[in-house]
């Protein structure tokens, strides 16, 4: 088959296609160009991740498809049952991101807990004249054992981030629209594992006792953290979007930060990609990524080698 990755994929899964006979045209083809690069390719197979749109107009311009395959979770881009009308099968890798996402997440929160991002913005200009004036803004950092871990979304990544904050020595407290338990095991290097039975609580009680608040459900039609929620939180507490942009409400989150409502923010995902707008950018009180929580080098090689092997299974 002809493969066209369009957002990139791993070497490993390149090779796995490869070694079995199949075509792997890596290309970043333009969203108006895509139909015809496509045809006259003859393109069987499409793989994207969250930038390359497949809707019905593109669907319908296609004359070879047979799969389309996300890598990674969230099959938003998508039009998933219009594509499986026309007969063409849809694939993604849900479970390969979730750790690099969980780490991210860790990341943001430290950042906020110890100015990371400010500090490093300005060591680099003052760092050499200044340091002692540094040393005194960024010296009332807060640690994390003993605080509340808020989970919202206890699914995959929801999980994987418990692991972590229970490691912290921190308490977590979840809230899931369909789970009320779930076992999470803790592996450690030496081959020793401990399982934690966490019962997930209301989500009321998750907004008002967390220290840091992390945000893992999937795309929503509104916003579920606006004005009410974010005036509910902890004056000092911090709260951290890697899920999908639009689960905060950007304005809302932007208020209560400047209005001292709110300690930090972390924001992967943005209502507005790829333009978030620059007051979201400026903000001192966020710590930005530019939507790299599944983007690590261990994740890509699973969706990738799981693509591929998707796509040989339903090759047979
Ligand atoms: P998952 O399906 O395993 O878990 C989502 C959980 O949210 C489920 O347990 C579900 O019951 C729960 N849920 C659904 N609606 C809810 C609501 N309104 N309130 C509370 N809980 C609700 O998904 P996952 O693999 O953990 O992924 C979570 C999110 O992370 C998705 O939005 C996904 O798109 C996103 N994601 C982002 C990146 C990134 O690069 N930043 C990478 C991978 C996944």
């Amino acid at each position: 088959m002809n493969i066209l990755a369009n957002d990139g994929v791993s070497q490993d899964g390149v090779d796995l296609l490869e070694k079995n006979g199949h075509t792997v045209i890596q290309k970043n083809v333009a969203q108006d160009q895509l139909a015809d690069f496509m045809n006259n390719n003859e393109i069987n197979v499409l793989l994207v991740r969250s930038a390359t749109k497949v809707r019905t107009e593109l669907i319908d311009k296609v004359v070879d498809l047979k799969i389309i395959g996300r890598g990674g979770v969230g099959l938003d881009n998508i039009d998933v049952d219009y594509a499986k009308s026309k007969g063409i099968k849809v694939i993604n890798t849900p479970a390969a991101s979730s750790e690099s996402v969980a780490d991210l997440v860790i990341g943001h929160m430290f950042s906020g807990i110890r100015f990371l991002k400010n500090a490093n913005r300005e060591m680099p200009l003052e760092g050499e004249t200044n340091f002692k004036k540094l040393k005194k803004s960024y010296a009332k950092g807060t640690e994390a054992a003993g605080k509340t871990f808020g989970i919202i979304g206890f699914g995959r990544i929801g999980q994987a981030l418990a692991k972590r904050a229970i490691g912290l020595g921190m308490k977590v407290c979840a809230y899931d629209k369909f789970i009320d338990e779930a076992t999470v095991k803790l592996d450690f290097f030496d081959g020793q594992s401990v399982d934690f039975k966490i019962k997930t609580t209301d989500f009321f009680s998750v907004i008002t006792e967390s220290d840091v608040i992390s945000l893992h459900v999937p795309a929503q039609k509104e916003a579920i953290i606006g004005k009410t929620e974010l005036e509910r939180m902890k004056p000092t507490a911090g709260i951290i979007n890697t899920s999908r942009g639009g689960i905060i409400d950007e304005e809302a989150l932007v208020k209560a930060l400047d209005e001292d409502k709110l300690a930090y923010a972390g924001l992967d995902v943005f209502k507005d990609e790829p333009q978030p707008p620059v007051k979201l950018l400026m903000n001192p009180k966020l710590s930005l990524s530019p939507h790299i929580g599944g983007a690590t080098v261990e994740a890509q090689g699973r969706i990738g080698v799981e693509l591929a092997q998707q796509i040989l299974e339903l090759d047979q």
